[in-house]
């Protein structure tokens, strides 16, 4: 799926939320997180990002893997 990487924090612009057609970008509280099982992989958030923050999950640099991880405990905790 499609990953939103940590320039998002305290941005939160919401470009993305507007082109994702099955509504799978959800709000935290400092950035925007796309839901993985909902993502149909559809790749048209990524250029509405003004700050190029949404990727394919595969392409996430090594020593940006942080953010995989926050992602994952975003949809995972109660
Ligand atoms: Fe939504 Fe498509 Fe982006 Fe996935 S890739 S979050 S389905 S716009």
């Amino acid at each position: 799926s499609y990953v939103i990487a940590d320039s998002c924090i305290d941005i939160m612009d919401r470009s993305c939320m507007e082109e994702c057609p099955v509504d799978c970008i959800y709000e935290g509280e400092r950035k925007l997180y796309i839901n993985p099982v909902e993502c149909i992989d559809c790749g048209a958030c990524e250029p509405a990002c003004p700050v190029s923050a949404i990727s394919q999950d595969r392409k996430v640099p090594k020593d940006k893997e942080a953010f995989l991880a926050d992602s994952e405990r975003f949809f995972n905790e109660p």
